[in-house]
């Protein structure tokens, strides 16, 4: 062979090597795992799976943007967020605001109104006394309970769905996103990964979480752990009670377990009752699994509020959408009559 056979056998072969590259890439899709991020005051996580490396970073990309949007939009506590601006003006006149914030308080509403009030976002000054009472470890006084309680009620937020403004009827109300927004954002990256040319992923928001479509490593569902509320010290992180096969759903789970408060060494939830005002303690945790996230994210802090026996009544009514409860002794678990599909044996 001379040079010239010998350069055209090394064109030939790279040609052939770059071929079977082409081919093997487009059979197998990479999968990308963010590892953990803070955002939204908790930890943010995505897997994805994509065609290649670029693609995949571009889903990664998109989707923490999305997250990223949704936090600065409606945070509770960072004073230029859109959601403090509409908690500072709102009680005095009709307040514009994003479609996305917008969606969310309608979606909340609906919650509202099918929980008959125990999903409640404007539990806000509820929180706040909670919170002041941990941190000073003082139970809030008769007085300001009943001042706390004046400013809550979801009915005396107006939503003009034309204008897209929002009115608080009360003064002083104020609006905490805490039970629904981590949903939201969820639901957010889920479509930017899909726009980007994601196969399949999974996004999860301080353990609240969505699938869809492909899962890694050529597995034909993702599992989901639902974790133990008994054994959450972070020296066993992951001891579950049960695990989930979920192909395109949100799980998501509200649980005293995960955040809360003591006064005199007395546990206090991060959730609240509305009507009483107080902490409330109904359930070790609550898991639905739903289509939406930002819905699922929701139910949960419903279902967490109403108990296991109305809540799971709840959920019955509900299509494509379950619960898993476990109650307070952190043992007993009840869930819906649909809810089996989804555990693994
Ligand atoms: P989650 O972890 O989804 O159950 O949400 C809990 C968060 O929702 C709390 O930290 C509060 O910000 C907010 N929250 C508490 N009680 C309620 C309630 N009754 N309705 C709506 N949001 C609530
Ligand atoms: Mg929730």
């Amino acid at each position: 062979m001379n040079g010239k056979h010998i350069r055209i056998a090394a064109i030939i072969l790279t040609l052939l090597l770059v071929g079977l590259w082409g081919i093997r890439s487009a059979e197998t899709p990479v999968s990308r795992d963010s590892g953990y991020r803070m955002l939204m005051g908790t930890l943010s996580r995505i897997v994805v799976v994509a065609p290649n490396d670029i693609t995949a970073q571009d889903c990664l990309d998109a989707a923490f943007t999305a997250q990223h949007e949704v936090d600065r939009l409606m945070s509770y506590h960072k004073p230029d967020s859109e959601l403090a601006r509409l908690n500072r003006q709102a009680d005095r006149s009709p307040i514009k605001v994003s479609d996305h914030t917008f969606t969310v308080l309608e979606e909340a509403r609906r919650i509202s109104a099918l929980s008959a009030g125990a999903f409640d976002v404007t539990v806000a000054p509820l929180i706040d006394l909670w919170q002041h009472a941990a941190d000073t470890n003082t139970p809030p006084s008769e007085t300001e309970m009943v001042a706390a309680k004046a400013k809550v009620g979801w009915e005396h937020v107006i939503l003009d769905p034309n204008q897209h403004t929002v009115h608080f009827t009360k003064p002083g109300m104020k609006i905490d996103l805490g039970g629904i927004a981590k949903g939201y954002a969820i639901d957010l990256s889920v479509t930017a990964l899909k726009r980007h040319g994601a196969l399949g992923g999974m996004i999860d928001i301080g353990g609240d979480l969505r699938c869809f479509g492909q899962p890694p490593r050529r597995k034909k569902a993702w599992t989901i752990g639902l974790q133990d509320p008994k054994r959450t010290d972070r020296f066993t992180p992951n001891q579950s009670v049960l695990a989930l096969n979920i192909t395109d759903q949100a799980v998501t789970t509200s649980g005293d377990y995960r955040r809360f408060g003591l006064i005199d060494g007395r546990k206090i939830s991060h959730i609240i009752e509305p009507r009483q005002g107080r902490s409330s303690l109904s359930s070790a945790s609550v898991t639905i699994i739903a289509p939406s996230a930002m819905t699922a994210d929701a139910l949960a802090t419903a279902v967490s509020v109403m108990g296991p026996d109305q809540g799971l009544a709840l959920i019955e009514t509900l299509s494509e959408t379950e619960a898993i409860v476990i109650a307070n002794d952190g043992v007993t678990l009840t869930q819906t009559s649909g809810a089996d599909k989804f555990i693994l044996p």
